[in-house]
């Protein structure tokens, strides 16, 4: 059973939040002299001398329109890395309490929990990368705090069936973070939709990949009001600039043309797929549900250095577990994917022709 004063620690839940002095007063004014702000203006030629809104409520307003999904169930982080540290700190207790890790994943679950001291239980995924529930769950002890599940998961590209994650969700007493940073791009909905029908979930996406903003730092978590409430409580009062605020803003009320941004992704992903298969060098390329392949192909180094040499930079993977010798390559313009072709044509004719002298 979950509860969330048995999950919170401690000191959090005693902490009292920052009061800012926009947390003192809402309203508006003829005059704010309450900040310590200039109230000279800036040396640029858009004035930024006030405080951003703490809470990014015009943001959420439309992020709420958009997802269908309360403001009081959305928080934005400094990047989905922000919710993720605000995650830790806020229900795990240093040198106390673990979490389990589903490798291979994202490396920032990792970071997060040696930051913060926590201990992290890895299961690995499978072969094809799913997840074993029953194992999960026996791996679970009394100080298991967190699960991090990422669908469609990074390096490998594939979602997680929705009962699989259910079913964690109703057998778990701690919180399972459901990462969905590659969702616009799959073929499963958002767990979104159900949100409200588990209290232990939370649900993390991002404005850096479908939306094309990696440079403005924002991602979202979504989860029930009274976990929502403890991130706006320990979060760093103005967490997301002004700057950024605006841009995403923008950005939303351009949300119709995402759908075709992602389509065009989609199918430079199926191009991509069908013209990698054709080079024998090329072993195994996995489903994708997200805006990247990844490849187990014959000498990942080699063909990494060979890549880099021509100016094409991929990730080698081959260190994470089940993933030996795999190159994960991100879907890139017409043009780009074109151009990636063409060099790993010329790999393939040299190595060929035994003429590699690249090493
Ligand atoms: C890229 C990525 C993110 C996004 O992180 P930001 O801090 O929002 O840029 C989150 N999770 C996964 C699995 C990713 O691959």
């Amino acid at each position: 059973m979950f509860l969330l004063e048995n999950i919170i620690r401690e000191n959090i839940s005693l902490m009292k939040a920052y009061s800012s002095a926009r947390d003192e007063y809402k309203g508006e004014a003829r005059i704010f002299l309450d900040a310590n702000e200039s109230a000279f203006g800036s040396l640029t030629i858009e004035n930024y001398n006030r405080y951003p809104d703490p809470y990014q409520l015009k943001v959420k307003q439309k992020l709420s329109d958009i997802k269908q999904v309360s403001i009081e169930n959305i928080f934005l982080g400094n990047g989905s890395d922000e919710a993720i540290d605000l995650i830790f700190r806020a229900f795990c207790e240093p040198a106390k309490d673990n979490v389990i890790l589903l490798p291979p994943t994202y490396g920032m679950y990792q970071v997060a929990a040696q930051l913060n001291n926590i201990e992290t239980i890895e299961i690995e995924l499978s072969t094809e990368f799913d997840i074993d529930v029953e194992k999960i769950l026996s791996a679970v002890n009394e100080h298991t705090k967190l699960i991090f599940v990422c669908s469609p998961n990074n390096p490998s590209g594939n979602q997680i069936a929705d009962n699989k994650i259910v079913n964690l969700l109703n057998n778990f007493s701690g919180i399972v973070v459901l990462d969905e940073a590659y969702i616009d791009f799959a073929s499963s909905p958002s767990f979104l939709d159900r949100l409200l029908e588990f209290e232990n979930l939370i649900v993390l996406q991002t404005f850096s990949k479908a939306w094309g903003m990696a440079a403005l730092r924002v991602g979202m978590a979504f989860s029930s009001k009274a976990i929502i409430q403890i991130f706006n409580k320990i979060k760093p009062p103005y967490n997301i600039n002004e700057l950024s605020q605006q841009k995403v803003l923008q950005a939303l009320e351009f949300f119709p043309k995402l759908r075709n941004i992602i389509e065009d992704i989609k199918q430079q992903r199926v191009f991509l797929n069908s013209e990698l298969k054709k080079f024998d060098f090329v072993l195994k390329i996995y489903p994708s549900d997200a805006n990247f392949l990844l490849l187990n192909v014959e000498n990942a180094v080699e063909i990494y250095n060979f890549l880099s040499k021509n100016g094409i930079i991929v990730r080698n993977r081959s260190n994470m577990p089940n993933c030996k010798s795999c190159l994960r390559i991100t879907v890139g313009t017409k043009a780009e994917n074109l151009e990636l072709i063409s060099v790993l044509a010329n790999y393939s004719i040299l190595k060929k022709n035994k003429n590699l002298t690249f090493n």
